[in-house]
């Protein structure tokens, strides 16, 4: 839990006080507290703090304790170094026993409380669920934060936010025969039930056969859990109004199918519903922040497994489109699925612009690393706005290029389109989403392909525990407040 207070009370069981290495040497603190004063002027005379960054002198008075934590030059203190530190101090070794903290901040403006949150909220995450040992258990006890902040209306919509990001987290982070197709609808079920304006429609096995929902079905077809398409319509602008549309891909496992992954790369893959997940994320940020503003939010769920029934390289399929597909490779799945969702909203909801977010190639990942998302699509305006949001989020992203001559890369000798590019080894992000591109036509869209970004392996990438970032939800509810 996180609330705000204007000034510091240093009532709390802890406090932790940000300062730059300036404010240290020029005794210029964001403080007046005397005892503080005193204290941290101690520290320096003494010689034991001088605000370098992540530095951290812990001092215990009145049965208080006091973490003094340095940020570094003032230069060289961005928001996401902020997050790093403040992270770092929260779980310090000192804190940890403790149940409710204050923080106290280097400077105050609206950036600075949301990072701070931000610090708190997802720096402290940990998937913790399954762990019975004790003494395994590093995640923090603390359970109240108080950041002192005159920004409190900000922060605040920042921890919905955030609170969003980790419910993300959860569904992607839990093992994928619980987190299913179905166990997906549900949550969504869940999060819409008595919530007026909003409208929710779900396909399962049976629908997607009458409306000829081809590639979703052959992607599920080698599993024994059902899929679904599950499609909510938010009219907080009025029916008349444009509609966003956000669509996600909702792997719930994917083994590669018949072109089986190796070891080594399918241990991690519950996290290839990542952006369906990141939807849902956004959905519960929507309800609870409710914009005026008209959104769709989509995914098609399914799993690639493999039976006596999966679906084969070779085979040509029929797309919800009308569109014919040849099966170059079986893991190329989500691109399957993502088609024929996009294919369905765009016929039936008829969005203004849509984004997409997907796990969708390991050659994004090979591009840029865990660090940004690339961002591909039909339209300029569009990709530069998510762009703003992806920097004013800390959701990073980076464009990639489409360019026509990949049009050709996917053409198929005895379908309409190949799942797999004809140029092997190159371009894999863009070959990927120029496949969607044929199915997306003239609708203004960006496809984000979170490969990377959306699952990090290790003990702290950035601000983030290890497992799954959430990534996409704090991008798309930025997006959407602001477009
Ligand atoms: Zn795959």
């Amino acid at each position: 839990m996180v609330s705000f207070c204007i000034k510091p009370s240093f009532l709390k069981q802890a406090a932790i006080i940000l300062l730059t290495k300036e404010q240290v040497q020029e005794k210029k603190f964001s403080f007046s507290d005397k005892q503080m004063v005193d204290l941290l002027e101690s520290a320096v005379t003494a010689m034991q703090f001088e605000g370098a960054r992540s530095e951290i002198f812990p001092v215990v008075v009145d049965k208080k304790v006091i973490l003094f934590i340095g940020l570094g030059k003032a230069a060289d203190v961005n928001l996401t170094a902020l997050r790093v530190v403040l992270r770092r101090g929260l779980l310090s070794p000192n804190l940890r026993k403790l149940r409710s903290i204050e923080i106290v901040l280097h400077e105050d403006s609206v950036q600075i409380a949301q990072a701070a949150v931000e610090a708190v909220v997802i720096g402290t995450y940990a998937w913790k669920k399954y762990i019975t040992r004790k003494k395994d258990d590093q995640s923090v006890d603390i359970k109240e934060y108080a950041i002192v902040t005159h920004h409190g209306q900000k922060a605040h919509q920042a921890a919905i936010v955030a609170e969003g990001v980790n419910f993300t987290r959860d569904l992607i982070n839990d093992n994928a025969d619980t987190v299913t197709a179905e166990a997906l609808e549900k949550t969504v079920r869940d999060l819409v039930k008595n919530v007026k304006g909003v409208d929710l429609e779900v396909l399962g096995r049976k629908e997607m056969e009458s409306k000829g929902l081809g590639l979703i079905l052959a992607v599920n077809q080698g599993s024994n859990k059902k899929p679904r398409m599950v499609i909510v319509k938010y009219s907080g602008a009025g029916k008349d109004a444009p509609y966003t549309a956000f669509i996600g891909k909702g792997l719930t496992f994917d083994s590669g199918g018949l072109n089986l992954k190796p070891g080594g790369s399918m241990e991690t893959m519950r996290e290839d519903m990542s952006g369906a997940a990141a939807v849902i994320g956004t959905l519960k940020n929507i309800l609870t922040l409710k914009p005026k503003k008209n959104l769709i939010l989509a995914f098609g769920a399914a799993e690639n497994a493999i039976d006596a029934n999966a679906y084969k390289p070779g085979d040509v399929l029929k797309s919800y489109s009308g569109k014919t597909v040849e099966i170059g490779n079986t893991d190329a799945e989500g691109r399957l699925v993502l088609a024929d969702v996009l294919s369905y909203v765009i016929r039936n909801y008829k969005p203004a612009r849509i984004v997409d977010m997907a796990t969708l190639t390991g050659a994004c990942v090979v591009a840029l690393g865990h660090d940004y998302a690339g961002v591909l699509g039909n339209n300029d305006d569009m990709i530069k706005n998510l762009l703003v949001s992806a920097k004013a989020t800390d959701d990073r992203a980076w464009p990639l290029p489409m360019y026509p001559e990949y049009k050709e890369a996917i053409k198929s000798k005895i379908a309409d389109i190949k799942n797999t590019s004809n140029v092997r080894g190159a371009a894999g992000t863009i070959c990927g989403a120029e496949f969607l591109h044929q199915f997306v036509g003239e609708t203004p869209w960006v496809h984000v392909d979170i490969a990377g970004t959306a699952f990090v392996d290790g003990d702290s990438h950035w601000y983030y525990g290890h497992g799954a970032t959430g990534y996409g939800v704090r991008l798309c509810t930025h997006y959407l407040l602001n477009n």
